[in-house]
Formats: structure tokens, C-alpha cells, sequence
């Protein structure tokens, strides 16, 4: 029923034909409004929040509670007032503004979630100093350099005295080259010290793990290793004792490869028990083969006969020689190509490795030769025909370094006791695979078991170049059953091992420990070379005792069960990451 009311004498006239939803409530209007405004703003908010609820959960919009339904019919009754007291504009505008509202918090929480996606993705470069995120318009006004890569948080670590800590900041900031720490300091510890801080400060990778205390520097300056932050530990471990030639050599390995040190020293404890191992050194000569040319392929060929004959062959060896008083020119070997030489020289080199040496010399021929052939062009002192740290036919024909030959004979008893397999099945299994395999996988000086196995190990230990590792182990293994088809004839021929036992890594403590076990450390008292010959005859004999343990175990069908007893981490590898 309509109310009643009373109008004074100053107020408006009423509108007697426009009753308002509100004129049939027994409150004051004032109370009707609040209490209509309140119920809408709560139940859209409430309705609002659900339907969020619904989104993101995808459930479907239909799908209606009975408290939903309630705050529905609620929601639609206050609008009804609403619209009859205030108007349809009026509603319409509040219903607008309060949905924005409802959907900016989610926004809000959107642009949050793609920052921090962003932060964990290194976009941002806050991230990298280890701050706290900034947060940033997701449209930016004028486009911003993104860093694309992710720039590491600084390791520090702090230094004995503010003179190192200025320079290390010097090094970070590129005012100071790295290399040029040696010179500057006169201290190669610590500039050794210095340059692993601004390494770490730079990558901001830390290097715990890798030692730096416990090694000369100055051992290895301007020799062994530039700029060093460090050195890595390598195990050694030892095989024999090795009888060959009649003297027992206990041969160290350093190697992380589980099961090797274990099989050669079974190789060992065969050959032993058997008599012993006899090698014989067949050549000894480093080589190293300039390029050179000319305008016409015929003065090339001049030159190449001028240096075959006998004559001027007398002459080289004088020039060539005169780089030091162990180089003893044994040859030279050409080869043209069209206008182009490549001459061979093979030098024996005392007991260095030689490749210093051999240079030297072949630089005193060259500048010789320029007397006679001023037409002649060096394109370069090392044409690849030398050839060095490459796989190449030339090594394994004409050798290079020492050219060894190794061979033992073993009973019968010690390979059914020791090595657990039977003569026939090793020489079976030495044609089939060492031969004919590698035949038919066109290998290049590999028709061996293992010898690079032995022959890292061996050179990492005793300090020799282990890229020369590539030609030391190109290697002939040959089995043959003999003493009436009783016992085995196992030979190892490998013709070019390159080791000394003067300069380069030789002389560093450790490595030269090693030499010492081996009796050959340094230059040999009683003949220029001995040293050097005696270890690249240990080096062939060990390859012998790997290839025997080896190829036994290979036989009896050993070889998984033991890597996997021996060569294989119980630990977690899934662990351990960058
Ligand atoms: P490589 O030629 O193997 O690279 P180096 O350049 O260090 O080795 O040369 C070996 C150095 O050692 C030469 O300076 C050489 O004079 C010296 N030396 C001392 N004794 C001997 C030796 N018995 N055999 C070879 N070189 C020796």
C-alpha cells in the first residue's frame, strides 16, 4: 500500500502518477537504499568471485549452487529497486564499474605471475645482482634492452691484501690483460691466484673443486701452461711389475677409466709368469715436413732431386744438425704436389720428443736452401706431411718418433690360469676382430685392442704430449698359436711412439716422479736417446700386457662384467649438474 505523506509548505510538489518500488518498504527511504545498495554490491561481489572460481577451474558457467541461485534472485530484486528508484543509467553504470573492479585484481595478479615467470627465465637483470625484482610495465612505453643471456651473480671471494683485491678488480674490468699477470707481478702463484678470483668474479662460476695450492707455477711458465687458474688432479696408479728385456719396470697410468690399471697389471702378472716380454727398437727419428712453392712444378721437382743426391743429402745433414748437438738428420722423404714440395725430414733428437728440435734444424735447411732456390716460396714450416697429432697413413708406414716392435710368449697354463681362456680362442678372436674387424672398418693404424688406453695413460703419467697419443697408438697386434699349437706368440708393433724424457711436461714434479719409478727421468748419462728409446719400449711392453688382458677377457666374455664392477659409479650421475 502506499504511504502517505505529508508535504509541507517549502517542499517540492509530488509526482502523484510516478510511485516509486520504494514507496511500498515500511523504512525510510534513506535505510531502503543503503539496505538495496548493500545487498547488490555483496551478492554481485559474491557472484563475481564465484564465477572467477569457474573460470579458472573450467567449470562449466551453468553449473549453478543453491547459494548462487539465492544470491541471483537476491541480485535481481536489488536491481529491480535500484532501476526504478535511481534509473536504468545509474544501475547500469555502478553494475560496469563494479565488474572492472572485480577483474582488475585479476589483471593485477596476471602482470605479477608474467614478471616473476620472467625473473625465473633470467630476463630480468635485477635478477642477476640477486635483487629483488622490479616491477616493470608488461607494455612498455619505449621499448628496453632485454639482456638476452643470463649474467651470473659475482663470486667473491676475498683477498689476502687490498693490493690483490684492486688488481683483480683491474683484471674484471679489462684495465689489466689476464695473461700479462705473470710479467707484472714477477709472482706466478699469485697471479695464478689473482686471475682464478677474476674468473670467478667474470663468470660467476665457482672454480671449488679445482686446487690451486700444492703446484709450482713458475715450473710451467713459458713452457707447459698460459694463463692458469689451477690444475686437475688425475689419479695414478700402477701396473707390473713389467718384465721386459729382462729388468721389471712398475708402470704408473694415470687414467679416471675404472677397470685399465687392473687389466694391464693382469697383462703383466701373464707376461711375468710366462718369462718375460723382449721389444726391439726398429727406428728413432722425429719428423717435421715444411711446404714450399715454386712457379712451375718442374723447379719444384729440381729441388726435390737436388736434395735426393747423395751429395747435397751431406751438405742438409751439416745445416740441419747445427740446431742441436742431439739432432742427427736420419732422412728426407718428398712428396709434390703439382708446383707444391713437402719435404720429410726425420731426425733422431736424443731424448727429447724433438719437435723443437727438428723445427730448428728444418728453419737452418730452409734459410740454406733459399741460397740456391731464391725462387723458392716457404708457404709454411709444417705442411702436414710431418704429420703431427692427425691420424695419417705416412706414420703408420714410415714411422715417426720411435718405431717399436714388442713380443712375449705365453704358456699355456698362465693363459688357462691367469687370463681364464685358451690359446685357439685368443688367436680366433685376435684375426676376427684386430684384423679383419678393423680391415673392415678401413681403420688407419688401429688394429689393436686398446693401445690408446695404455698409451694416454702411460703419457698423461710421465708427462709426454697426449695429443701425440693420436699416431703413439697406431698399433698391429698379432696372435699366433705356437710350441706345437701349445702356447701363444702375442706381438704388438707400433711404429710411432713419441716420447721423451727431456723438456716440455717431463720436467714438472709429478710427471717427472713417474720417469724416476720408470728409471729414465731426464737426459740418459750413458748415450744421448736411451732414456727416451727405454720408455717408448715400456710404453710398447704395457701395450702389450693391455692387449693380452684385454683380448683375454674378451675371449672368456669377461670384459662388461668387469667394467660394470669396476667402472661404473654406484653414485646418483643424475645428480650432479652445472
Ligand atoms: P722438444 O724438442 O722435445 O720439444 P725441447 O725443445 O725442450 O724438446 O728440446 C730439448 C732440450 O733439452 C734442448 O734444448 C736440448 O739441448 C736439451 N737436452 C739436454 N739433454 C738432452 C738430451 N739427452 N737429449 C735431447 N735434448 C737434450
Amino acid at each position: 500500500m502506499p504511504q502517505s505523506v505529508k508535504i509541507g509548505a517549502g517542499d517540492p510538489p509530488m509526482k502523484p502518477n510516478n510511485p516509486k518500488p520504494s514507496d511500498a518498504l515500511p523504512l525510510p527511504l534513506s535505510l531502503t537504499n543503503g539496505l538495496f545498495f548493500t545487498m547488490f554490491f555483496s551478492v554481485m561481489y559474491f557472484l563475481l568471485t564465484r564465477w572467477r572460481e569457474k573460470i579458472r577451474n573450467s567449470t562449466p558457467l551453468h553449473v549453478v549452487t543453491l547459494s548462487e541461485l539465492a544470491a541471483s534472485v537476491s541480485l535481481l530484486a536489488s536491481i529491480i529497486y535500484l532501476i526504478g528508484f535511481f534509473g536504468i543509467d545509474f544501475v547500469q553504470s555502478v553494475i560496469y564499474r563494479s565488474n572492472e573492479d572485480a577483474w582488475d585484481v585479476e589483471e593485477e595478479e596476471n602482470e605479477k605471475f608474467i614478471i616473476e615467470e620472467d625473473s625465473r627465465m633470467g630476463a630480468s637483470p635485477a635478477t642477476t645482482l640477486g635483487c629483488a625484482v622490479p616491477v616493470v610495465p608488461l607494455i612498455p612505453q619505449q621499448p628496453t634492452k632485454v639482456p638476452v643471456t643470463e649474467k651470473p651473480a659475482p663470486i667473491i671471494t676475498p683477498q689476502s691484501s687490498e693490493e690483490d683485491e684492486q688488481i683483480v678488480n683491474s683484471v674484471v674490468e679489462g684495465k689489466v690483460p689476464s695473461y700479462s699477470l705473470e710479467s707484472k707481478l714477477g709472482d706466478c702463484k699469485r697471479a695464478a691466484s689473482i686471475r682464478r678470483e677474476a674468473l670467478q668474479r667474470i663468470t660467476g662460476k665457482s672454480l671449488e673443486g679445482l686446487p690451486l695450492e700444492g703446484f709450482d707455477y713458475e715450473s710451467i711458465l713459458g713452457q707447459c701452461c698460459e694463463m692458469p687458474v689451477g690444475y686437475v688432479q688425475i689419479p695414478v696408479g700402477i701396473a707390473g711389475p713389467l718384465l721386459l728385456n729382462g729388468t721389471e719396470f712398475m708402470v704408473p697410468m694415470a687414467t679416471t677409466e675404472g677397470c685399465l690399471v687392473a687389466s694391464t697389471n693382469r697383462g703383466c702378472k701373464a707376461i711375468y709368469a710366462s718369462g718375460g716380454a723382449t721389444g726391439t727398437l726398429l727406428k728413432d727419428g722425429m719428423t717435421r715436413a715444411p711446404v714450399v712453392r715454386f712457379e712451375t712444378a718442374k723447379r719444384a721437382a729440381e729441388l726435390k732431386l737436388y736434395l735426393e743426391n747423395p751429395v747435397n743429402y751431406e751438405t742438409i745433414s751439416v745445416v740441419f744438425n747445427k740446431s742441436s748437438r742431439f739432432a742427427k738428420l736420419q732422412g728426407i722423404h718428398c712428396a709434390i704436389a703439382g708446383k707444391n714440395l713437402y719435404i720429410r725430414f726425420n731426425s733422431s733428437t736424443g731424448d727429447a720428443m724433438g719437435m723443437n728440435m727438428v723445427s730448428k734444424g728444418v728453419q737452418n735447411v730452409l734459410d740454406f736452401l733459399g741460397n740456391d732456390f731464391p725462387d723458392m716460396d716457404v708457404i709454411g714450416i709444417s705442411g702436414n706431411f710431418c704429420s703431427d697429432k692427425k691420424p695419417a697413413a705416412v706414420n703408420w708406414i714410415e714411422g715417426r718418433g720411435k718405431s717399436v716392435v714388442c713380443e712375449a710368449i705365453i704358456k699355456e697354463e698362465i693363459v688357462k690360469k691367469v687370463l681364464k681362456t685358451n690359446v685357439a680362442a685368443l688367436v680366433e678372436l685376435n684375426m676376427l676382430k684386430n684384423l679383419t674387424g678393423s680391415a673392415i672398418a678401413g681403420a688407419l693404424g688401429g688394429f689393436n685392442a686398446h693401445a690408446s688406453n695404455i698409451v694416454s695413460a702411460v703419457y698423461i703419467a710421465t708427462g709426454q704430449d697426449p695429443a701425440q697419443n693420436i699416431e703413439s697408438s697406431h698399433c698391429i697386434t698379432m696372435m699366433e698359436a705356437v710350441n706345437d699349437g701349445k702356447d701363444l706368440h702375442i706381438s704388438v708393433t707400433m711404429p710411432s711412439i713419441e716420447v721423451g724424457t727431456v723438456g716440455g711436461g717431463t720436467q714438472l714434479s709429478s710427471q717427472s716422479a713417474c720417469l724416476n719409478l720408470l728409471g729414465v727421468k731426464g737426459a740418459s748419462k750413458e748415450s744421448a736417446g736411451a732414456n727416451a728409446r727405454l720408455l717408448a719400449t715400456i710404453v710398447a711392453g704395457s701395450v702389450l700386457a693391455g692387449e693380452l688382458s684385454l683380448m683375454s677377457a674378451i675371449a672368456a666374455g669377461q670384459p662388461q662384467r668387469s667394467h660394470m664392477k669396476y667402472n661404473r659409479s654406484s653414485k646418483d650421475v643424475t645428480k650432479i649438474s652445472s
